[in-house]
């Protein structure tokens, strides 16, 4: 058993394996009668009061939730029965925004509260691109704190690339000369190494980390009061784009505390792994494959262990309340057309796999929200050539293009990544 603050400042357990809170607190029936007439933050704060109350006093919790959610997640109709819930309103235009932004705030009260607001702890991330924009930008200015964001050399877009090689102050950008596999590998290896953790306090930013994943549950709780204000919350569906199913796992916790959703779809890309489960009862992981919806490209999802630990590995219990939809390439971009000709809705990759799964499973008298995980400008490229648009880049997105690239090359070796921290 750990604090809450050792599973936040260490990221992994000392046997490798995930944290997972000791118990989860049920939140009262006169929330969810009245939750359609709360705000975001509002309802946020209760669920963070739930999660993180007893290790966190209620005026910095509360500022901690209302500095993260200083912005939108609106539920927006897509067809007769279907919702998207769009995440992708926060700073780098991402649902990971929230985690790392929440990370960053509960990290720094600990180390005050501990007298080290000066601090010295080091997140290590590794990116093949969302992730470490971010990451990076939740943690930009925070004091006490460095980040050093891993990503591989050429493999990652222009506009992601600028979100968080042009931020400067506490955030190192590391160009790898290797894939994303690599960069993966040297933070593993960074924190398995005991010569450089005694030289400095590394942590993780992945969504292993509590921090970073239960904030995402805020989400589903939103959503369920919006569709409850439509009169459309009895039979809820919620469909999740599911890569490393951080976020899907966040959803499911707030199930376990009573959030009124009927049953829930994870969507896949052609990484099929968490699809075959539900089938067969077996996990085999498996190398990831290269798609479209390159955010959802996973062949071993870190949070599955948690999900099974949630219903104590009991399939029927799992596949009566999670379904699976797995869609390769072709079937992605015939749905991002057909929805944009019958809906006029622009679909990104990831985004598609989710509608298209709700358009599958849907039953009679059921309605269904899917997350929309990235705003489609943040693959312009491929949205355009798929539909033929000229969609706009938001003006956040452009700002960052306007930066200059400051990065430190580094090669997939680890006795040069470890040289270099050491020198730090
Ligand atoms: C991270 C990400 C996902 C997958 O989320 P998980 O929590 O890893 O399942 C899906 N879509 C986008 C755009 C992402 O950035």
């Amino acid at each position: 058993m750990a604090t809450l603050e050792k599973a936040v400042v260490k990221g992994l357990a000392e046997d490798k394996g995930l944290y997972m809170p000791e118990s989860i607190k049920p939140l009262p029936k006169e929330f969810f009668d009245n939750i359609d007439k709360m705000s975001f933050q509002e309802i946020a704060y209760t669920v963070a009061d739930a999660f993180f109350g007893e290790d966190v006093d209620a005026e910095s919790l509360k500022k901690i939730v209302y500095d993260t959610l200083a912005f939108d997640c609106p539920v927006v109709p897509v067809t007769d029965n279907i919702y998207t819930l769009e995440l992708f309103h926060g700073p780098t235009l991402a649902f990971k925004d929230v985690g790392a932004r929440f990370m960053a705030r509960l990290l720094q009260y600990f180390l005050k509260k501990n007298g080290n607001d000066k601090g010295n702890v080091n997140v290590l991330v590794a990116t093949s691109g969302d992730t470490g924009s971010a990451v990076a930008n939740g943690f930009l200015g925070v004091e006490g704190i460095h980040v050093y964001v891993l990503y591989p050399k050429g493999k990652v877009s222009p506009i992601q690339e600028c979100q968080f090689t042009t931020l400067g102050k506490n955030i190192t950008a590391i160009e790898v000369d290797g894939v994303f596999d690599d960069c993966q590998a040297l933070v593993k290896n960074a924190f398995m190494d005991a010569e450089l953790n005694a030289h400095m306090k590394l942590t993780s930013a992945n969504s292993i980390n509590v921090a970073r994943f239960l904030p995402q549950s805020f989400y589903y709780f939103n959503a369920y009061a919006r569709m409850k204000a439509l009169g459309k919350a009895d039979e809820l569906v919620m469909c999740v784009p599911s890569g490393n199913f951080g976020n899907i796992c966040s959803a499911l916790f707030g199930h376990q505390m009573g959030l009124p959703i009927k049953r829930f779809v994870a969507a896949n890309n052609a990484n099929d792994i968490f699809y075959n489960y539900l089938q067969t009862g077996e996990y085999h992981p498996q190398p990831s494959k290269a798609t479209l919806a390159n955010a959802m490209d996973v062949g071993d999802p870190s949070n599955f262990a948690r999900i099974y630990d949630l219903y104590k590995g009991d399939h029927k219990a799992i596949t009566s309340l999670i379904s699976g939809a797995t869609y390769k390439d072709e079937q992605i971009r015939q749905t991002m057309r057909e929805c944009y000709a019958e809906t006029g809705y622009v679909l990104d990759p990831h985004g598609a796999c989710g509608y298209q799964a709700l358009k599958d499973l849907l039953q009679p008298g059921e309605v269904g929200v899917f997350c929309e995980t990235a705003h489609p400008a943040k693959f312009k490229e491929k949205v355009d050539d798929i539909l033929g648009t000229d969609i706009e880049i938001p003006q956040r997105l452009q700002d960052f293009m306007k930066g200059t690239k400051q990065s430190i090359a580094m090669s997939k070796d680890f006795a040069d990544f470890k040289a270099f921290l050491m020198a730090e």
